[in-house]
């Protein structure tokens, strides 16, 4: 079986709906941000918090785990600078809660989400993962002292673990049921898309005089279910032990200003959008692109849907599902 820790949050909901098929699912979740209605309903739900060791005790002896997938984590930037405690306490401490169990019960397969957030202000156009760690703030730092406290469990105890650093993650399965729901939201591509649905009165830009060359910040947005394959691939490169501890990049190799996306998304619904353009916001880098060679060349995996196509889907699950906030 596989553990799924957060599997009830925006991407664990993905990955366990494309996982469910081919292995037998058990996702730990505290419900917090994450949904229980969008849990596959083949998957094993246990409802509990991944820093509670009686929670990890019981879970790990009832249930024969094959690999942890690690989701469960804080992520707002922002929130991380004004809360850096709250940030430290769940993606730090409560993480080595769960890594200290996996060793107890020798569960030795591990899949973590990490973050473009690592890199900080990268001085190249297109980020490998060679480019050189230097987060900016406590949600990156959080993320890269799981990946540094990986690394040295590897040495010391055996543990084998796919790092897999996300771009901007965006857009909805394709079945329209599940998509991106977070409360409150602060992504780009759904506050756009709330906002031409009549939710909001209008979109903000956040600074127009960035060095990019329409003075917007520019990102690598990937489909949701391009990074779902993405992890079964690593996860059953894990398994089959062709891994041992690897760090990857996913992202589409493609970046896309502000102006852009909200471009595509007049173009994908047919609206217009009412922007206002404001200050920048603290924290944000020009421009994070990726480059994921070294997943493609090692394990075969490639970014295969398009900004339209990310658009597309999130639009979709919006207007069926996400269409009224007062749901919540
Ligand atoms: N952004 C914006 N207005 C918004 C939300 C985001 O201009 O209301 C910009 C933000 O400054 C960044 C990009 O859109 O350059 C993507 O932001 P998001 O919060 O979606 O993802 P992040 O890159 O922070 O992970």
């Amino acid at each position: 079986m596989i553990l799924v820790i957060g599997g009830a949050g925006y991407i664990g909901s993905h990955l366990v709906k494309g996982l469910v098929d081919k292995k037998q699912v058990i996702v730990l979740d505290q419900f917090s941000t994450g949904h229980g209605a969008l849990v596959d309903r083949r998957a094993v739900l246990v409802e509990g918090d991944l820093g509670n060791e009686d929670v990890l005790d019981s879970v790990f002896r009832t249930y024969p785990i094959e690999a942890v997938m690690h989701f469960a984590a804080h992520s707002l930037v922002g929130e991380s600078v004004v809360e850096p405690l709250k940030y430290y306490e769940n993606n730090v401490v409560a993480t080595c809660t769960l890594l200290k169990k996996m060793m107890k019960y020798d569960v030795k397969k591990f899949i973590f989400s990490s973050t473009a957030a690592t890199y900080g202000i990268p001085k190249v156009d297109i980020i490998n993962e060679e480019t050189p760690t230097n987060p900016i703030n406590p949600y990156g730092r959080s993320k890269l002292m799981i990946e540094q406290i990986l690394e040295d469990f590897n040495k010391a105890y055996g543990l084998e673990y796919i790092v897999l650093r996300y771009f901007n993650a965006a857009g909805a399965d394709d079945s329209g049921s599940i998509g991106e729901d977070h409360h409150p939201e602060t992504h780009l591509i759904p506050l756009i898309l709330k906002h031409l649905l009549g939710q909001r009165e209008k979109i903000s830009v956040f600074g127009t005089d960035y060095d990019t060359p329409d003075g917007t910040c520019i990102r690598d947005y990937i489909h949701v279910t391009d990074l779902v394959d993405a992890h079964i691939i690593a996860l059953e490169a894990l398994i089959k032990g062709e891994k041992q501890a690897a760090i990857y990049n996913l992202g589409n190799g493609v970046g896309f200003s502000v102006k852009e996306v909200i471009a595509m998304c007049e173009k994908v619904t047919g609206l217009k959008t009412k922007i206002e353009f404001t200050k920048r916001r603290e924290g944000d880098p020009a421009r994070l692109v990726a480059s994921s060679d070294k997943i493609y060349e090692e394990l075969g995996w490639r970014a295969k849907r398009s900004l339209e196509n990310i658009i597309t889907s999130a639009w979709k699950w919006h207007c069926v599902v996400g269409s009224s906030e007062s749901k919540h």
